[in-house]
């Protein structure tokens, strides 16, 4: 075989392979977990993950930093933290997150109005309508004004941690009024119980990146609402040792809706 022809060869085996069935799934948006949401609300607050890594992985997301240090927000690559007393600040590279979960958002996608006056919930009713396969992830972007936002953030934990149901007792609870923002949020699917959040599971952040935290309840006055539909996911668990040493064999449903909704 000459150069020539090897280089053909070697051209259409590239050509088939960027034609197989596996290769097809390039088109679908990547999504990358790091750790477990089971190992968080055990207190598993320490990753070995840094945001510069995790930058890397996705540019648009959301999580926690390490001692749960407040919530992340990842949007449009910039790393937000929105602190416990209520400030939002940029992360630095070198901190780490016990867990995160982002994606390359897409753009361009269709926008679904969001009506005036949805709350929470009509908001998650309307998304639920739009989504075609309820066992995929689902990366949400919903840009709008609310009329009223209501986030929680967390200060940081010292050792030894208690589970997340005990600390988020002690929340930071912020109601805005009048924001214009993003919701960053996942859809995550049932299956997903154990490793992330199954259904709905939203962050928010001001234009002007001074409001934010996880969403506990909103007020919509005009929002529009972008869906990315995610089938690859990649999980990465944590080296650290509250991961290894996190009782992670128990069903912690109820912990979970305790911790991420509105307890008030
Ligand atoms: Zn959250």
């Amino acid at each position: 075989m000459n150069l020539t022809l090897k280089r053909a060869v070697c051209a259409g085996l590239l050509a088939a392979a960027t034609l197989s069935p596996l290769a097809a799934r390039a088109d679908s948006n990547h999504l990358f977990q790091f750790a477990t949401i089971d190992a968080l609300l055990a207190g598993a607050y320490e990753g070995d993950l840094t945001v510069d890594a995790l930058s890397k992985k996705g540019d648009f997301g959301l999580g926690t930093f390490n001692r749960v240090d407040g919530e992340m927000i990842v949007l449009d690559g910039v790393f937000y933290k929105a602190r416990g007393d209520g400030k939002v600040v940029k992360a630095l590279p070198d901190e780490k997150t016990p867990f995160a979960t982002v994606t390359y958002f897409p753009k361009g996608g269709e926008v679904i109005t969001v009506p005036a006056g949805a709350n929470l919930h009509d908001l998650e009713v309307l998304v639920e309508s739009k989504i075609t396969n309820p066992n995929v992830f689902y990366a949400i972007k919903v840009e709008g004004t609310f009329k009223a936002m209501k986030t929680r953030a967390i200060y940081p934990q010292d050792k030894p941690y208690k589970p997340l149901s005990e600390v988020s007792k002690t929340q930071s609870v912020f109601e805005f009024q009048d924001t214009t923002g993003t919701l960053v949020a996942f859809r995550s699917p049932g299956f997903s119980k154990g490793f992330n959040v199954p259904g709905y599971h939203w962050h928010y952040l001001s234009k002007d990146a001074t409001q934010g935290g996880h969403v506990l309840s909103l007020s919509v006055e005009k929002g529009g609402a972008q869906l990315a539909s995610v089938w690859d996911v990649d999980i990465q668990l944590s080296k650290d040792d509250t991961f290894a040493k996190a009782d992670q064999t128990k069903d912690r449903s109820k912990e979970l809706k305790e911790v991420e909704s509105d307890r008030r």
